[in-house]
């Protein structure tokens, strides 16, 4: 869509890295940022997504580095590429993360192996991610880091959710509370993104190994229909998620820390 006018741009000036930025909801934010005025450090494992949301926010922009988030040197390498480039760092995403399997075995036969790799992209990416982005913004005693949980690390999700994905998105919102609480007297806001089923390519992914035999097509049309049921007529995308993450990283939000903002449409309160 068409740059908004300088006017209505809500981060001119500002600088972010999105981690996860090449797809979903990441890329949906990396847009978002550029059109009110940010420039974006794209931090992905996805080489090719990554350089194809370059090319379509403009190399002037964005800019796309590899970094995988369970590495603490890759994430410190993309916090410092933004402030060579850029020379700050405004904003913090922390969105990259994976799924949680659907079909997992019973608990009795889970793999621990799974556990520990949720835990090392989900949890520990953000810890490295809250590590790195203080570095370089307390001494500016300025900043907002926004870190995607999910509405699995608020509710339950019912006897076949994932164990391990709920316990990494818990812990996204554990570290949120308490570093938010540090951060204050810095000048630098900490807040969580919990959003509810985005039919993204990650989560057509999971229920597609629930329903096999379906189409993406199929799935989307399942998780709009079934999963955010709750705001009748409308459907849950990247986007609005993007929106929340626009808000917290503007300086509209200026007093907001510490705070879990669930965008579900109300799912959360039917569990
Ligand atoms: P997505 O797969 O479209 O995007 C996730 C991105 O993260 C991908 O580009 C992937 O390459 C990247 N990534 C994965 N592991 C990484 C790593 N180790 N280092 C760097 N990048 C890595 O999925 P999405 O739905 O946009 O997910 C974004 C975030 O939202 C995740 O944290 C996910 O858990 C969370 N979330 C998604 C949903 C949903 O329904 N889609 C719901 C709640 C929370």
């Amino acid at each position: 869509s068409a740059p908004s006018s300088q006017s209505q741009q809500r981060l001119a000036g500002k600088v972010a890295v999105i981690t996860g930025g090449a797809s979903g909801i990441g890329k949906a934010t990396a847009a978002e940022f550029v059109r009110n005025g940010a420039k974006v450090v794209i931090a992905d494992i996805q080489d090719d997504l990554g350089h194809a949301a370059v090319a379509e926010l403009g190399p002037d922009a964005a800019c796309y580095t590899r970094c995988d988030v369970s590495d603490e040197a890759q994430i410190a390498a993309a916090v410092d590429l933004a402030v060579a480039r850029h020379g700050r760092l405004d904003v913090m995403f922390n969105n990259a993360g994976i799924g949680g399997r659907p079909l997992r075995p019973p608990l009795g036969a889970m793999d621990l192996a799974d556990f520990d790799r949720a835990m090392a992209i989900n949890a520990r990416g953000v810890m490295a991610g809250l590590k790195h982005a203080a570095r370089v913004m307390v001494p500016r005693r300025s900043g907002s880091v926004i870190c995607t949980a999910s509405v699995a690390g608020v509710v339950g999700m019912g006897p076949m959710a994932d164990p391990a994905y709920g316990a990494s998105k818990a812990a996204v919102l554990g570290l949120v509370r308490v570093v938010a609480a540090e951060m204050a007297r810095s000048g630098v806001r900490v807040n969580a993104i919990s959003p509810g089923a985005v039919p993204t390519p990650a989560a057509i992914r999971t229920f597609t190994t629930l329903l096999p035999g379906k189409s993406a097509e199929e799935i989307r049309r399942i998780i709009e229909e079934n999963v955010n049921m709750v705001v009748a007529g409308t459907v849950l995308e990247a986007e609005d998620i993007a929106k929340a993450a626009l808000y917290l990283a503007s300086d509209e939000a200026k007093y907001v820390s510490g705070h879990n903002l669930i965008v579900d449409g109300g799912f959360n309160v039917t569990r």
